[in-house]
């Protein structure tokens, strides 16, 4: 057995699941589709060694949100 996180990493190293591998019941493509979304955006995480963010963000968005 192989335990899985929500970031899709494994407990065996460098080894993610994603979709129906790692569900019993929820088989639907967006969810597979998903699945893997989060662990690319973990992978270049880990790869770049800060927190990776795929969208843009406006101008503005620290005066308005805070920097958190
Ligand atoms: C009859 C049916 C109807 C469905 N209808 C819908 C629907 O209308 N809408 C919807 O959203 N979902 C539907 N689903 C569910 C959807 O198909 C699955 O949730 C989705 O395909 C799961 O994607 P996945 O990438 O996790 O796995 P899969 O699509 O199963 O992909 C896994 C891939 O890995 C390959 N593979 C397996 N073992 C190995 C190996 N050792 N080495 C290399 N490759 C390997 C397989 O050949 C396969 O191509 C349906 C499923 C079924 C069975």
């Amino acid at each position: 057995m192989v335990d899985v996180d929500v970031t899709m990493e494994t407990s065996v190293d460098d080894a993610y699941a994603t979709g129906a591998m790692v569900r019993a019941e929820e088989w639907q493509a967006v969810i597979s589709a998903g699945d893997g979304a989060a662990a690319a955006l973990n992978i270049l995480t880990r790869e770049r060694g800060e927190h990776f963010h795929d969208f843009d963000v406006p101008a503005d968005a620290e005066a308005t949100f805070g920097d958190d």
